[in-house]
């Protein structure tokens, strides 16, 4: 007889989602160790915070559209620290939240650190053992920051819902979601922004021409973009920090900030020594059904590297709870997830991007730029993207991608119908509602242009 039936190790949005599905619908004994605070990366120092803070950064363009409306509004300061306090207690009151909701279903919360003896047993630092039928990793990860001279000048994402103060200028090293989000909440929030990549263009991976556009908006509202910039080391400068690039490029700021990807927790776990199979990144490697090559021991959420979002996390541990305690095998879905980049201008995307669909077969491009009427009656430069990546053949379409207000919001709506497999001609015959930026997304009546192979060079639709 094991001491649970399931045990959880970690408290992010994977783990408490197997945990309480578990509990409360599969009737198992659960138990839950985390080390930090319950709630995870996306809870506590990712996604909610980082929102909050780009709600507050969006508060400037606030104003100024309410004085384009005739309202005597104009912008005071920002408090920092009276935010910052009330973030702080937000994130309390969502920690207790996820304390509370566990223990209803009844599982067993353990504030510690945990690591495997074997295949069963799990050990607390308190020395405290439980052994368990089921142990599921839900780790999750952590920044990573390449190892140059200075590296510890530099602050990482976690940090940056602490901060004693504001800088007045920061430096953001990457490209990818972190630092470009993070890049724009501080120009909102008044800092002088550059953003270094050592690339060609930032957003790496995201179609072409929403990224470019992506790019013309942040630059617009006044975040510098320095491309083909690689970081050779960060020195102190009196009260600042110089960042002196590969090419002799130097610049100097208050605050330097990597955002250059992160790393699976997998350290300290125990799982090399029972057998897990770890991918080269460090990962755990899993089947689809989140199981690890040592059949007790399962895995989901960003540790084991699929697609790290919270929300596919979620559905990791939903599936993997129906699969071990509701009779359900079941497989989380990784196909067509739709995501959002909390840029400022937002965007929204699901599916392939026109580069990759061109490299697929034939496709057709649909495209509309546009002032969104809000903005524009304030003569504000502001400008819509919204684009559709539709298969010539079979005429699903295969990706949307919007860039600006409320992206998000829009390409969730959007998600359903590109996973239902809707045609363009669904979309066109699906009427408008007027009037709205989104309507666009049902009104493109032709292509902008035709990529990939020509239709009657490639493969039959079906072939
Ligand atoms: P990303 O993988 O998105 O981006 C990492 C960036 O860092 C890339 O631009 C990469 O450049 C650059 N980089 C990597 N290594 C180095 C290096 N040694 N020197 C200089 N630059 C380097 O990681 P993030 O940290 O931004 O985000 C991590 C994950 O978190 C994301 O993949 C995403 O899944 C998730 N996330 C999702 C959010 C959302 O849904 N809105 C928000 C925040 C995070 P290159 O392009 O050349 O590889």
């Amino acid at each position: 007889m094991f001491d649970f039936d399931f045990f959880v190790i970690g408290g992010g949005s994977g783990g408490v989602r197997a945990a309480r599905i578990a509990a409360s619908e599969g009737g198992a004994r659960v138990g839950l160790a985390e080390q930090s605070r319950m709630g995870g990366t996306c809870v506590i120092r990712g996604c909610v915070p980082k929102k909050l803070m780009v709600f507050a950064s969006e508060m400037p363009q606030a104003v100024a559209e309410a004085w384009a409306y005739g309202w005597n509004s104009s912008l005071g300061t920002f408090d920092w620290s009276r935010f910052r306090t009330s973030l702080e207690s937000e994130l309390t009151r969502l920690e207790a939240a996820y304390r509370s909701t566990l223990k209803n279903a009844g599982v067993q919360i353990f504030d510690s650190i945990a690591h495997l003896i074997d295949a069963h047993t799990v050990a607390l630092a308190s020395g405290q053992r439980f052994t368990a039928k089921h142990i599921l990793i839900a780790t999750g990860g952590r920044p990573f920051v390449p190892d140059i001279p200075g590296a510890e000048l530099a602050v990482t994402s976690d940090v940056m819902f602490h901060l004693p103060a504001l800088p007045k200028t920061a430096v953001i090293v990457g490209g990818g979601y972190i630092a470009s989000e993070f890049a724009c909440i501080l120009n909102g929030l008044g800092v002088q922004v550059t953003q270094i990549y050592r690339g060609s263009e930032i957003l790496r991976g995201f179609d072409h021409e929403a990224r470019a556009h992506v790019v013309a908006g942040m630059e617009r509202s006044g975040v510098t973009i320095l491309r083909g910039f690689d970081v050779a080391q960060l020195t102190q400068a009196g009260a600042q920090i110089s960042v002196q690039g590969t090419q002799g490029q130097a610049l100097l700021c208050d605050l330097v900030l990597y955002a250059t990807g992160r790393k699976p927790n997998t350290a300290g776990l125990g799982l090399e020594a029972l057998g897990v199979r770890l991918k080269p990144s460090g990962a755990v490697e899993v089947d689809a059904y989140s199981q690890t090559s040592v059949p007790s021991i399962y895995a989901v959420g960003d540790v084991t590297d699929r697609i790290n979002l919270t929300p596919v996390a979620i559905r990791e541990g939903h599936a993997l709870a129906d699969t071990l305690f509701a009779g359900r095998p079941t497989k989380a879905d990784h196909d067509l997830v739709a995501s959002a980049v909390f840029t400022q201008p937002e965007f929204g995307t699901i599916g392939l991007s026109e580069e990759q669909a061109a490299a697929q077969g034939p496709a057709e491009i649909y495209v509309a730029k546009f002032r969104p009427m809000r903005t524009a009656f304030g003569g504000m430069p502001d400008q819509y993207l919204m684009k559709l990546v539709v298969d010539a053949q079979t005429r699903r379409v295969l990706g949307c991608h919007i860039v600006g207000s409320a992206a998000g919001e829009m390409i969730q709506l959007a998600a359903i119908a590109v996973k239902l497999g809707a045609t363009k001609e669904d979309f066109d015959r699906t009427v408008a509602v007027h009037p709205t930026a989104s309507e666009e997304l049902v009104t493109m009546r032709r292509p902008a242009r035709q990529v990939g192979p020509e239709p009657s060079k490639a493969a039959p639709a079906g072939a």
